[in-house]
Order: C-alpha cells, then sequence, then structure tokens
C-alpha cells in the first residue's frame, strides 16, 4: 500500500498572509512558502508569522523549502524561521526563481541570518526535493518569476496553484501554463489541487496587465508639462517596466525612490527581467537639478505606509521632493484591504498641496494579479483534479473558491474545507482531517523577539489612556512615608494640568496608606494594591479615564 501523504497548514487559510504549508511522507518534510502578514494596528509588533513550533520540534526531518515568487505573504517569515533552525543548529536549502531567491537573499541579510544553500529554479524545471517529484510551471502574477509546483507524491499528484492569474498578454509574455497542467491531467491525472482562493469572489476575469501601459502614456500626455510621481509595489516589476516605457516614450528621466524600489529594481535589471537604459535614469539627489516638466518619479507608498516615500511627501516632510499644484500623482495600485483609510488620508494631504490624483477608481491604472471566478475555474478545468482545496484567502474568499469548484460538478465529498492548522491526510481512500496544529498568530517586533498577546495589550492601554506611576516609600521601623509619594504620568491628562492632577493622587493615597500604616502592615504586595485602588479610585471618579497604573512600594 502506498505510504499516505499529510498536509499541514500553517497560515494564509483564513487571511490573506503568512502563506505557509507542509507536504510530507514517510515523515520527510518539505515546506511549501513561508510567509508573513503585515500587522493591523498591533504597536510595536514588526510582522506576525504563523506558529512555526511544530516545525521547528521536526527540525530533523525538514528536507527543504520552496517559494513560489517573491511576495511578503510567501517569503516574509524566511528570516525568522531560520534563525530559529540556526539555534537548534538546523538549516534549510531554499527553492525558488532566481528573482524570488534574489528577494530572499537581500531579506536574510538585512535580517542579519546567515544565508542558507539558495537552488534556482527554471520555467518547467524537473527535479527531485525531498522525497518528492517535482516540476515547476510557469505562472502570471503582480511580481515576475511565479511558479506553480507540481508535487509527484506516493498518492498521485498534488498541484499547488501558487498566486495566478490568466493573462493572455503579460509583459514578458510569460503565461500561466495550463497546457502543461492539461497533458499531466491526461497523462495519469491531478490528484489534489491546491488553488489561489484571493478573487473567487469576483466574477469574469481580471484585465491583462498590459493594458495599463496604454492608460500610464494617456496620464502622461494629459499632464504634459507637470511633474508626475507613480506611487506601486516595488516588486512590481512589470509596472515599473510600463512606467518606464510611459517616461522614456514621453522624454522624461525616471527617478526610482525609496530603499525597496530601488533594491527590486536593481536586482530585476541584473537578471534582465526589466529593461530599462541608464541613460534615462537620475537618483533622488539629482532631482534638484531636472527640470520637473521632464521627470517621473517611480515610488513606494500607494498603500499609505506611514514610513514611505509617498507618505512623507504627503506630509511635506520627503527629503528631496515638495509636492505641489505642478504635480500629478497616480496611483497605480489598489488599497489593500484594511489599508483604504490610510490611502484615503494620503488622497486628502496630497490633494492640500495642490497636487493632481490619478488613482485606480477613476481610471485603468491598475489591475489584480490574482485570478478571478472564470480564470479558476479554468484552472480547474485544466487540471480535473480528484480532489480540490481552496489555499490563499480569507475566510469568506476560501468559501466561494469552494463553491466555485462545486459548480463545476464537483461533488461535496471532493472538495474539502480548510483552515489554519489544520492537518490531512492523502490515502487511496480520499483527503481527511486528522488533526490541528497551533495556529495562532505568532507577533515579532523587528528585532524578531516574540510579543505575546499580554504585552500587545499593554501597549494598547497605554496607547488609548496613559499610565500613572505612583512610587511610595516607606520608613519601616516607625511605618511613615519617607516622604510624600512621587507620581508621574504620560498621556492621561492634558501635560499643563498634570501638576494638579498628581498633587490629587499624591493625598489620596497618603490618605488610603494612613491607617494600615499605623496599625503595622508593611507587605509590600498589600501597601501596593491599597496604593493602586487609591489611584484609580481618583483617576476613574474625577478624570473618567483608564489609564496604566504602576504603583511602585519600597520599604526601608
Ligand atoms: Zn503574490
Ligand atoms: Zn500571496
Amino acid at each position: 500500500m502506498a505510504a499516505s501523504v499529510h498536509l499541514t497548514f500553517f497560515g494564509g487559510l483564513g487571511e490573506i498572509g503568512r502563506n505557509c504549508a507542509a507536504l510530507e511522507t514517510q515523515g520527510r518534510i518539505v515546506l511549501l512558502d513561508c510567509g508573513q502578514l503585515f500587522p493591523d494596528d498591533m504597536p510595536g509588533v514588526d510582522a506576525v508569522l504563523p506558529d512555526f513550533g511544530w516545525l521547528l520540534e521536526r527540525a530533523d526531518h525538514l528536507e527543504a523549502c520552496i517559494v513560489t515568487h517573491a511576495h511578503e505573504d510567501h517569503i516574509g517569515g524566511l528570516p525568522y524561521l531560520l534563525r530559529s533552525l540556526a539555534e537548534r543548529g538546523a538549516t534549510l536549502p531554499i527553492y525558488g526563481a532566481p528573482f524570488t531567491l534574489g528577494m530572499v537573499r537581500g531579506k536574510l541579510k538585512a535580517a542579519g541570518v546567515s544565508v542558507p544553500d539558495l537552488i534556482p529554479l527554471d520555467d518547467h524545471a524537473r527535479l527531485p526535493i525531498g522525497p518528492f517529484d517535482c516540476e515547476f510551471l510557469p505562472v502570471t502574477h503582480s511580481t515576475p518569476s511565479g511558479l506553480m509546483t507540481v508535487f509527484d507524491t506516493p498518492q498521485g499528484r498534488i498541484l499547488h496553484s501558487s498566486d495566478f492569474k490568466l493573462d493572455p498578454t503579460p509583459i514578458d509574455s510569460r503565461v500561466t501554463d495550463l497546457d502543461r497542467v492539461r497533458e499531466m491531467a491526461a497523462d495519469g491525472g491531478i490528484r489534489l489541487l491546491l488553488a489561489d482562493s484571493t478573487n473567487a469572489g469576483s466574477s469574469g476575469s481580471s484585465t491583462s496587465e498590459s493594458t495599463i501601459g496604454p492608460v500610464l502614456r494617456q496620464v502622461f500626455d494629459e499632464n504634459e508639462g507637470r511633474r508626475i510621481i507613480i506611487g506601486a509595489f516595488s516588486s512590481h516589476v512589470h509596472r515599473i517596466q510600463q512606467v518606464a516605457d510611459a517616461a522614456e516614450a514621453t522624454g522624461r528621466t525616471l527617478v526610482i525612490m525609496g530603499p525597496s524600489m530601488v533594491r527590486n529594481t536593481t536586482l530585476a535589471r541584473e537578471l534582465g527581467l526589466l529593461r530599462i537604459s541608464d541613460r534615462m535614469l537620475a537618483t533622488d539627489a539629482e532631482l534638484e537639478d531636472l527640470d520637473p516638466a521632464q521627470t517621473c518619479i517611480v515610488c513606494t507608498g500607494s498603500q499609505g505606509e506611514p514610513r514611505a516615500a509617498l507618505n512623507l511627501m504627503g506630509q511635506g516632510r520627503h527629503r528631496f521632493v515638495t509636492v505641489g499644484d505642478g504635480d500629478t500623482v497616480v496611483f497605480s495600485s489598489h488599497p489593500i484591504p484594511g489599508n483604504e483609510a490610510a490611502v484615503a488620508r494620503l488622497h486628502n494631504a496630497l490633494a492640500r498641496r495642490g497636487a493632481r490624483l490619478v488613482h485606480s477608481g477613476q481610471l485603468g491604472v491598475h489591475t489584480t494579479g490574482h485570478g478571478k471566478a472564470d480564470e479558476l475555474l479554468a484552472l480547474h478545468d485544466a487540471a480535473d483534479p480528484d480532489l480540490f482545496i481552496p489555499v490563499h484567502g480569507e475566510y469568506a474568499h476560501l468559501v466561494a473558491h469552494h463553491d466555485l469548484a462545486l459548480s463545476r460538478g464537483m461533488g461535496e465529498g471532493r472538495v474539502l474545507r480548510c483552515t489554519d492548522g489544520d492537518r490531512v491526510k492523502l490515502t487511496g481512500e480520499g483527503v481527511t482531517h486528522t488533526g490541528r496544529v497551533p495556529d495562532g498568530h505568532v507577533m515579532v517586533d523587528e528585532s524578531g523577539r516574540p510579543v505575546s498577546d499580554a504585552l500587545l495589550e499593554e501597549r494598547r492601554a497605554m496607547s488609548g489612556e496613559g499610565f500613572v506611576f505612583v512610587r511610595v516609600l516607606v520608613e519601616g521601623r516607625k511605618g511613615r512615608l519617607v516622604e510624600p509619594p512621587v507620581v508621574e504620568s504620560r498621556g492621561w491628562v492634558e501635560p499643563d494640568e498634570r501638576e494638579d492632577w498628581h498633587g490629587q493622587v499624591v493625598a489620596e493615597v497618603i490618605e488610603a496608606l494612613a491607617g494600615p500604616l499605623a496599625e503595622g502592615n508593611r507587605d509590600l504586595h498589600e501597601l501596593g494594591r491599597l496604593t493602586r485602588r487609591a489611584t484609580g479610585r481618583l483617576v476613574s471618579r474625577r478624570t473618567g479615564r483608564k489609564p496604566t497604573l504602576v504603583p511602585v512600594v519600597e520599604v526601608r
């Protein structure tokens, strides 16, 4: 009897982010992507990761990691996982397309993590990885060199779509290879399909990336005599190519701005994925010598990210660019769910400075990298899988993809709904749930140290309500205060009213402690509790606030 194959989903099934799954047979594990989720309203949290605990316990069985493409939700967790593995004396070879590996290398170096073996994959490469014979097929997406993976397993072929769309006219002519999928379906079949659900709830098909170029060109023509600033994703090499083409055609100098934009375009140019001639490029420091009407700036920050170039321009804090009424700012992206408010604020800030705005709500200056319903159905038709698990999406996206599969005639029993933390088993019988692994959101700060829920809760409480610190020094023998309590606070009351409020806290604490001290109470814990209670009473009764209270009592 053929060995069973286990799949474990650590993240990405129930959210857009932290995609990470393990495929395992006979105790040997191959990891498929290792992404992060961007933290949303989490003070001091730099990344949200999958829980790697289960993997770390099995470090000896971990053979390799395959990265499907260069987006953060697929590679952003690698520095953290590799650092944890290194602490256990383990490492992890990484397979991916050269561009993806270049991004991984940059990311690991920036994080100070030693770079493991990076094994480049060409389109249509076939090679064994761990216990599986793998084949890699090109897919079109919003970053170059995306790869679909076919795993030949003891239980038949498992096809993982990666993030993909069906674009008949991609900028690099590299189309999603459904022909090869069809060939495999006819020859041996596809046992299990795992496919991108991001746009399963959107009907029809996505528009081609190559429709963006002419629209950009029109924007350039209509804004002759004005400086053009374009916000885009730094990993969207084909978008940057089209911006560069429009700039070149209209005789503008191109300034690539922002560290990630510079890093990624340099890598893409080195690999021949981006064609921009040196003569039309200038650096941000050279901007002051350029005629604004003959300049195009391409930069990051189209999602309203606080530290990115566009936001600094909006706030008038950018070192090299002062936005004014001679500028046209193009948002060549769509707000990611959760970023809408930040993007709207940025629109307003730039408009206030006099800039003319162009965004995807008015003109076709953006298209998605994820296939919509008709494209997903085309993949299902090509693969014609026995079994299907929707992956990569918020829960509603997974449900929409599930329904889509049923609509093309797959029976209920052939579609398995999974979510983060699920472990499933593929056997001769089919695919079934077998258990769970921890699926909690692991939050880490910039240095990679974990941030607990309790710590985050403290930060949130302090950021919303401030804190009050009270220090009480008791002379043990005589049972009286050595000096009046010392009070400090931040974020609780207006700074110019602070002193008065602190005086009231002092009075309240002295009164609350007088009796117990006279009665001989020297218990630090108890005196601390009384101090906290007295302070809290005054604070909430008189100001109606709930700042974090920090009482410190010492007896000497
Ligand atoms: Zn992606
Ligand atoms: Zn993704």
